[in-house]
């Protein structure tokens, strides 16, 4: 068994049957891609479009690719064929963006709402308030071309576990809290949280969708 095929087999070991691997594939090669598919990962995540749209270009078309990262709205046309589900959603003009190209395609787009919980400054996403300004504001309606189908965030970079721990505990609070308002547009049914550092942590915490890229196929 190749070393990718062992750590996706041990990674799944671990997961219960709610949570699902999403094999984090930024900057790999395609050789590499290719042995966690011929292993059974079928879920690729990718933080940069370009690179996304020429990896589903040359693989098996049975992969289902998630953005991760951080969106530029002049991007979302290249990816809007074929993208499965985008995590990073961080504003309502990126949603009405990714609305458009989706109609353009003749399709609906999952999105996830990027919420911030880490105690850095540094990473991308909206406070609650802001998400929840979103998945009411009436305007939503008239976005038939995308679905909010859950949240996503990012705890801490920190060796405190408690605190990465609490940073979820109050990403899965918000999730549900966020079901009342639930519609045909928006349904709280993925909650995307945990990498390789912290994914058994974010499972305990009622992850559906862990991200885990080095655990998978190595350091960067
Ligand atoms: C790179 C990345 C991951 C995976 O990180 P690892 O620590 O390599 O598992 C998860 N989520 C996002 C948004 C990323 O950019």
């Amino acid at each position: 068994m190749s070393s990718i095929a062992a750590s996706l087999a041990q990674i799944e070991k671990g997961l219960r049957k709610e949570t699902r691997l999403v094999a984090v594939t930024k900057t790999k090669p395609l050789i590499l891609l290719m042995e966690a598919y011929e292993a059974g990962a079928r879920l690729f995540g990718e933080n940069k479009v370009q690179e996304m749209v020429t990896k589903y270009e040359e693989l098996p078309k049975d992969i289902q690719w998630h953005m991760i990262g951080h969106l530029q709205t002049n991007k979302v046309k290249y990816m809007a064929p074929f993208v499965s589900l985008v995590h990073s959603v961080d504003s309502f003009k990126l949603l009405k963006e990714i609305n458009k190209e989706a109609q353009k395609n003749n399709r609906i787009i999952d999105c996830l709402l990027q919420i911030y919980i880490a105690r850095e400054e540094t990473k991308f996403g909206l406070s609650e308030e802001e998400a929840l300004d979103i998945i009411t504001a009436p305007e939503l309606a008239t976005l038939s071309h995308i679905r909010i189908v859950g949240l996503m965030g990012m705890a801490s970079n920190t060796e405190d576990l408690n605190v990465v721990r609490n940073e979820f505990r109050g990403l899965k609070n918000t999730f549900e809290s966020f079901k009342q308002h639930d519609n045909q547009q928006v349904m709280m049914k993925e909650l995307s949280m945990g990498m390789s550092g912290d994914y058994l942590i974010a499972m305990e915490e009622g992850s559906t969708l862990v991200r885990v890229g080095s655990a998978i196929f190595g350091s960067r």
